[in-house]
């Protein structure tokens, strides 16, 4: 009978062991929560699609912001959806937009929470595209130019960061160049440079009422077969001055955040999107699988994967599960 000489088995032993050589530790500091802000007061209208999730009006907006800062929690990620969406999406340009508003609540409010804001126009347009539409494709650069007028006001709103999503060339360089031209060389951009055209976003386009009326957005998200052209979106975003790198979404791109973890010394966030999330709230519910213990399994693998941050709805639940 073969003896082994080697035996892992040696440092499994007991917790204390364990918890001595674990390679990974996540940590309530890893977290960002995605919140969703909606026109008027007592909003609290549950996602049927996320439970545990809702649209906010501003006042709850502020309530939940000071549940999520005593959790722990250092940032939120801040989605609006205004009362009136058009082809151009003006409400996302306005100093008295939705979410400039909500931002201004937060920062009166919540002072030592981070806000990051997304920065996009899908929320904001009739049509649910991520930009100007003409003649039926999002047209990069006049998208740009509204790229840049939304985070001036978004930093004018106190935003801590700004976050952009739609994928346009050159939305990194166009937004470093607006925040610089008008004195806020001090807000960082956290790019989502690798965002896949993905299945798995399908609950947040309820929570975020942005599904595309037409198409879809195949012509700017990345196709999910694709690796290598993720590196070079990642580089184009570095070069252009992006201070973080975003994946999105996490679980299935968990390659994709580890290749990019290795050609840069940025912070890498990932994105544990809607999909992701739902998936692990149906199976607890019909008692398929243990919620926390799967949770926990799949944020200490995006990190694993080498993410620094993890954008995640389940980041209130972690922050518990963590202080237990
Ligand atoms: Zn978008």
């Amino acid at each position: 009978m073969f003896t082994p000489y080697y035996r892992p088995r040696r440092l499994r032993r007991n917790e204390n062991i364990r918890r001595m050589v674990r390679e990974t530790n996540l940590s309530v500091n890893d977290l960002i929560y995605p919140l969703f802000v909606v026109e008027g007061s007592d909003v609290r209208k549950p996602i049927s699609s996320m439970p545990g999730n809702y649209q906010l009006s501003i006042d709850l907006l502020v309530k939940e912001a000071r549940e999520v800062q005593k959790l722990g929690i250092p940032a939120i990620i801040l989605f609006g959806i205004p009362a009136e969406k058009d082809a151009l999406g003006s409400d996302a340009t306005k100093n008295e937009g939705i979410i400039q508003r909500a931002v201004k609540a937060l920062k009166d409010a919540v002072p030592q929470l981070y806000v990051i804001t997304d920065v996009c126009f899908c929320e904001y347009t009739d049509h649910g595209h991520c930009g100007a539409v003409v003649e039926g494709d999002v047209d990069n650069d006049a998208t740009l130019e509204m790229l840049g007028e939304q985070v001036i006001t978004h930093a004018k709103a106190g935003a801590d960061m700004v976050a952009p999503s739609g994928m346009m060339d050159g939305m990194v360089g166009a937004i470093r160049e607006a925040l610089d031209d008008n004195g806020f060389e001090k807000i960082p951009v956290m790019s989502y440079a690798a965002k896949y055209s993905s299945a798995f976003y399908g609950p947040f386009r309820e929570a975020a009422e942005s599904a595309p009326q037409f198409g879809d957005r195949r012509t700017y998200q990345m196709d999910p077969a694709n690796a290598r052209e993720a590196l070079y979106e990642v580089e184009l975003d570095i070069e252009e001055g992006a201070d973080i790198i975003m994946v999105k979404p996490a679980l299935s791109y968990l390659d994709i955040i580890r290749r990019v973890r290795e050609i840069t010394d940025l912070p890498v966030a990932a994105y544990n999107v809607s999909g992701e999330f739902s998936m692990v709230k149906a199976a607890a519910q019909l008692g398929w699988i243990d919620e926390k213990k799967v949770a926990m399994e799949i944020l200490t693998s995006i990190k694993r994967a080498g993410a620094d941050l993890i954008l995640t709805y389940f980041a209130k639940d972690a922050a518990k599960w963590l202080n237990e």
